[in-house]
């Protein structure tokens, strides 16, 4: 049975766009190596003048792939460490205390207090990780010092945190 375009489309939003079809994708990829020295990704070898889809070295599946040019993933790596390292942070502190009282280490009229002081910044943490995930294709937009900016409000919370435990808990 003959394939096309059309037929691979399927329902749902995340396959709106038909997918390029097996023999379209070995002739985007054998037609760039025609005139083009490039390594295999695993093994080096020099895939120039490939015939079919696979390194004749390694045997690896390759592809003929777009990729964005901007450079943003480090500054987006770097803004999620700052929120993760945030709520991990509390998280602990929120377990550690459950330990606490558990083992009747901490009386039951102070950890109350204590409990408000660790999740409060946990839940604010893990609003801006769930925004900095939810935003990432916005992030991608934005220039590269507003970039940045994103980051350092993200590597403020857990200053700010740390200066707010420092000073509730003693
Ligand atoms: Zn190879």
């Amino acid at each position: 049975m003959a394939t096309d375009a059309t037929s691979m489309v399927t329902a749902g939003a995340a396959q709106r766009f038909p997918q390029p079809v097996e023999a379209d994708r070995a002739t985007a990829l054998q037609a760039y190596l025609a005139d083009h020295d490039h390594a295999c990704p695993l093994c080096g070898y020099n895939l120039r003048g490939l015939r079919g889809m696979r390194c004749p070295e390694c045997d690896f599946a390759l592809q003929l792939q777009l990729a964005i040019v901007e450079r943003w993933r480090a500054a987006w790596i770097a803004g999620l460490v700052g929120l993760a390292m945030t709520l991990g942070a509390n998280l602990l502190g929120l377990t550690a205390l459950l330990g606490a009282v558990l083992l009747g280490l901490r009386s039951s009229s102070d950890w109350a207090v204590e409990v408000l002081i660790l999740g409060g910044p946990a839940a604010v943490a893990g609003t801006c990780l769930a925004l900095h995930l939810k935003w990432a294709t916005t992030f991608v937009t934005l220039s590269t010092v507003k970039r940045w900016l994103v980051v350092a409000a993200c590597w403020s919370l857990p200053m700010v945190n740390f200066l707010w435990i420092m000073m509730l808990l003693r």
